[in-house]
């Protein structure tokens, strides 16, 4: 494909507009990786499926997802594709054949599976326990060698590489076992400052807020808990707004956490400061989407040229794949 140095492929399920926890956990991962990889990165609708009852948002959580991405810096005009999973119906295929090499045992025994059934007792879909095989179709039907992952999703990645190894002991070296790229940024509080970032639990920052919207939620922040004084000293450390600054104001956190422990900065200024940063740091973005959603056939022409992309190299594995487990062959 490229003098690159392989091929990454990332999927997610649509959310929505994404937030800074999506930014700083993947979506600015996936724009830099676009330097050294290949990259497909695939919103993964169908198994969304699987843990909503409700759908009629999927498409527009779709459009909107792909909207912040492209903003974001995910460029098919580098060579990346991106596309809606259950638009390469193939993966439902791969998916079929990959669970008869999967022992169900080594399905149920799984923790995110028993955290599911606990999540969501009165759903305990089939789709729920086959999910992983699921992640390993759409990771192998396009002959991936890299998948970025955090320190908490390295288990799936190594449950799709036992997957294929026992697929290819069986029938033969076709698949990828693909290597796992780890990402080193730490989970990300939502503003209540205790859980992770989450548009479920409405304690999020959307990264198409307005600066105005931004500023309104950055003051509802949990700082410091034992900081209950202007003149108290800070500790920066366990405050979430520091944790992020520290990203977003790169260049004052020194200062900021100096003038913290000295309480001589408030935790309301500090806030401000903060949201103003925040707010400039997204500017470039919001230009951007803007533009984009002015056009809004555009961004699904962009997932209707990745789908069509992502195709060719399906049909190509799927061949293979027919062929090492003997199906006959299609005429
Ligand atoms: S001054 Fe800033 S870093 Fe210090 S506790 Fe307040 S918000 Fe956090």
């Amino acid at each position: 494909m490229s003098e690159k140095t392989g091929r990454v492929f990332s999927g997610a399920r649509p959310t929505g507009r994404q937030h800074l926890g999506n930014y700083l956990g993947a979506v600015r991962n996936y724009v830099d990786l676009q330097d050294d990889y290949d990259c497909i990165y695939c919103i993964v609708d169908i198994h969304a499926l699987t843990t909503l009852s409700e759908t009629g948002k999927l498409r527009e959580w779709t459009y909107e997802m792909a909207l912040d991405w492209l903003a974001a810096g995910i460029d098919p005009e580098r060579g990346t594709i991106l596309f809606v999973q259950s638009h390469v119906p193939q993966v439902t295929e791969l998916h079929t054949i990959l669970s008869m090499a999967t022992p169900l045992g080594w399905l149920t025994r799984l923790p995110t599976f028993k955290e599911k059934v606990r999540q969501q007792p009165d759903n305990v879909n089939y789709g729920l326990v086959g999910y992983p095989v699921l992640m390993a179709a759409d990771i192998t039907l396009y002959k991936a060698t890299v998948v970025p992952v955090g320190v908490d999703q390295a288990a799936h990645l190594e449950f799709t590489r036992e997957i294929v190894r026992r697929f290819n002991n069986h029938f033969g070296e076709v698949l990828i076992e693909p290597q796992a790229k780890h990402t080193d940024f730490p989970k990300v509080l939502g503003i209540d400052g205790e859980q992770k970032m989450s548009k479920s639990l409405d304690n999020h920052i959307e990264i198409a807020a307005t600066p105005e919207e931004i500023q309104q939620r950055v003051m509802q922040m949990v700082t410091d808990p034992q900081r209950q004084y202007r003149s108290d000293p800070g500790r920066p450390e366990v405050c979430n707004v520091f944790s992020l600054q520290k990203f977003f104001s790169a260049d004052q956190a020194e200062r900021i956490e100096q003038e913290c422990r000295a309480a001589d900065i408030g935790c309301v200024d500090c806030k401000r400061l903060f949201a103003r940063n925040l707010a400039d740091y997204f500017a470039p973005f919001r230009e951007r989407r803007a533009a984009l959603a002015a056009e809004p056939d555009r961004v699904w022409e962009i997932l209707a040229d990745g789908a069509q992309r992502a195709t060719a190299i399906a049909t190509a594995v799927m061949a293979e794949v027919r062929e090492a487990v003997g199906l006959p062959p299609r005429r």
